[in-house]
């Protein structure tokens, strides 16, 4: 990570820094930095708009925003393993050479190791929207592997404590932070789940204290209420939604440049889902649909059938919003943004 410009100098040097949490006292640091250069009337390095940020979709609601130097991942979850749907979800088909195992809720998950390594080689921060294994099942691997800092909710730091992920890398957030990092920001947004099961989905419960690892799908999945996340980086506003579902008023009045939209069928069970929205953040430049594809499915399957559910949401947005553009992002495509609006 980098530190804003007039907090560099105080950098010690970085080759000194060989403990296991060096990024989260790095974090802290910048913390402290951005605190002294507003008190020299500097403003912070996230507001500053020289770099090149540039999204990669990692499959499910799985996100990576860099600018080559900070890496932020939303709910990466790179082991698509074989196991339960949501209810409503067309099942997959085990294709012939498919040779997963096929996981029931009561069964340990094993993350894929070698996948995330493959796709993941480093992190600094994590931001997950919620608890549930398609979300949350690679956040501790992910943890452990890069000491990234990981926001979430009490529930989903529960089950990366029971992982044995250092308390210096967890930021608990409820929703209504608005945190400050140096070369990036983020805001915390209270949301909602989507609604699943023809709206019949609801859970008030969370990951309790005091687990054991290895746990089961079951223990990582109780969602312990939902988050989104504004993350201003470079100049650029995005708005990052984990599932098919926001409240109004607390993203009302925001003016995001690039949304990336929870876009798969329970969408529909929302009023308007996205006129709403469109019209609540200002009618932004850019949608990346995301949690669109069939997440049990490995990455080489086809989503042919999930392709073409995707394209009633396209045309909902244009006719909301016919400025936006709307990209559908392919596995691990780089999508840099354009240069942010001066
Ligand atoms: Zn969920
Ligand atoms: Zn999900």
């Amino acid at each position: 990570m980098t530190l804003p410009p007039c907090a560099a100098r105080l950098r010690a040097n970085p080759a000194h820094w060989g403990l296991p949490v060096w990024k989260a006292a790095l974090a802290s640091l910048a913390l402290a930095a951005t605190l002294l250069c507003a008190a020299v009337g500097q403003n912070p390095a996230s507001s500053e708009k020289s770099g090149q940020v540039v999204l990669r979709w990692l499959g499910t609601a799985g996100w990576e925003i860099s600018d080559g130097k900070t890496v932020i991942l939303i709910d990466p979850y790179i082991s698509r393993i074989f196991g339960p749907q949501p209810p409503g979800r067309t099942p997959y088909e085990r294709a012939a050479g498919d040779t997963r195992p096929l996981y029931g809720w009561d069964d340990a998950a094993v993350p894929d190791g070698a996948a995330i390594d493959a796709h993941v080689p480093r992190a600094d921060f994590v931001l997950v929207t919620h608890t549930h294994y398609d979300h949350v099942l690679d956040v501790p691997h992910i943890a452990l592997k890069t000491h990234a800092v990981v926001l979430g909710t009490e529930s989903t730091e529960n089950v990366l404590r029971a992982y044995r992920v250092p308390e210096e890398q967890l930021i608990t957030v409820r929703g209504g932070e608005d945190y400050e990092f140096g070369t990036f920001s983020v805001k915390v947004i209270p949301s909602l789940h989507s609604p699943l099961d023809h709206k019949h989905y609801f859970s008030s419960e969370k990951a309790s204290e005091g687990m054991k690892a290895p746990l089961t799908l079951r223990q990582m999945h109780p969602e312990g209420g939902t988050l989104a996340y504004l993350i201003r980086f470079h100049g650029h506003q995005i708005l990052v939604f984990g599932g098919m579902n926001y409240i109004e008023r607390e993203i009302e009045g925001l003016q995001p440049d690039v949304v990336l939209v929870g876009a798969a069928g329970s969408r529909k069970e929302n009023y308007d889902y996205s006129g709403r929205l469109m019209r609540a953040v200002h009618f932004p430049a850019l949608v990346l649909p995301t949690h669109w594809d069939n997440f049990t499915a490995p990455y080489g399957a086809s989503q042919q059938s999930s392709i073409e559910a995707l394209q009633s949401f396209i045309e909902e947005i244009k006719a909301a919003s016919p400025k936006t553009k709307v990209i559908t992002p392919k596995y691990f495509e780089a999508i840099p943004l354009s240069a942010a609006a001066q």
